[in-house]
């Protein structure tokens, strides 16, 4: 810890407890206050580790009031931890508009690296992990939900999203109805006992979460691997020649002249010839 007063963002585990690391734990322990989402929730975590140190709310209805409360401690000499109820605070949980306000203040800002239910999927997932992009919580209304995944049709990137167990069967059928066959993987109660990865098509996937009421409990992240430009969207003779100059250009160069030459787009023949080098 600094000598200055500082503001950490404190990740906590999302299941192990042994998660929680050592540093994290003199943090929550050095500090002045504890701002926790859920102060009776996060009890439980303080207790086993023994930290006796002061805790506040602040969740998403108090954040405004308890961020100008906390700025004004900070100004005075007392650094504060924040933590969210399991993993890194601000991913998909409270605590940006104190972040920013510290910012805009020049209170500085530590933040330790720790659990994350997103990138522990991810991690694991086997899609591509080079370019992805992290979606949150898809809106709950059905309509939206469908518009929101429609923009995932020509991604090129993996696309991660978190869901509640009410919500898994329907949201699984919606990336069904909108992206068919696209492949994706959902992780299921992560580092906990019945820790559970399914990977296959949206079809595959609804084949386990209805198989047995048990495996829709729980907490799940959904993750949608990239759109693929299969060589059969590419005329046959069109892919033929892109293969045939690769030999003597690189791919990029061949895709130009390829895909000026037979009208199509550069890039599908970019894609589609990487595809091809597996
Ligand atoms: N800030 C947290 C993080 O860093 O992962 C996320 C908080 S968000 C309110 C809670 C959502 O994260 C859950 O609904 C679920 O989608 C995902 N999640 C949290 N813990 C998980 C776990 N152990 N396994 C799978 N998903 C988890």
């Amino acid at each position: 810890m600094t000598d200055t007063a500082t503001l950490y963002i404190v990740p906590t585990p999302i299941g192990n407890l042994d998660d929680m690391s050592t540093r994290a734990i003199d943090i929550l322990k050095g500090v002045s206050w504890i701002a926790a989402e859920d102060t009776r929730h996060s009890a439980r975590l303080l207790q086993h580790f023994s930290i006796a140190t002061r805790t506040l709310s602040l969740h998403e209805h108090n954040e405004d009031k308890r961020t100008a409360m906390l700025c004004e401690r900070l100004k005075g000499g007392e650094s504060v931890a924040l933590i969210s109820d399991a993993g890194t605070p601000l991913i998909s949980d409270p605590g940006f508009i104190l972040v920013r306000r510290c910012r805009e203040q020049g209170i500085p800002v530590s933040a330790l690296p720790g659990p994350c239910a997103a990138i522990t999927a991810l991690s694991a997932s086997g899609l591509p992990t080079d370019k992805f992009i992290f979606e949150g919580f898809l809106p709950v209304k059905m309509q939206a939900r469908e518009t929101a995944l429609a923009e995932l049709v020509d991604r090129r990137f993996t696309s991660v999203f978190y869901e509640a167990p009410r919500r898994i069967v329907d949201t699984v059928n919606a990336i069904h109805k909108v992206l068919g066959d696209r492949a994706i993987v959902v992780a299921k109660e992560l580092t906990k006992t019945f820790e559970t990865y399914v990977s296959g098509s949206a079809q595959d996937v609804l084949d386990y979460l209805e198989s047995d009421a048990s495996h829709q409990k729980g907490e799940f992240v959904v993750m949608i691997g990239p759109a693929t430009v299969s060589e059969q969207d590419i005329p046959g003779d069109a892919m033929a020649l892109l293969q045939t100059l690769c030999e003597h250009v690189p791919l990029k160069k061949a895709a130009a002249i390829v895909a000026s030459h037979y009208g199509l787009k550069k890039n599908a023949l970019y894609q589609a010839g990487l595809e091809s080098k597996g």
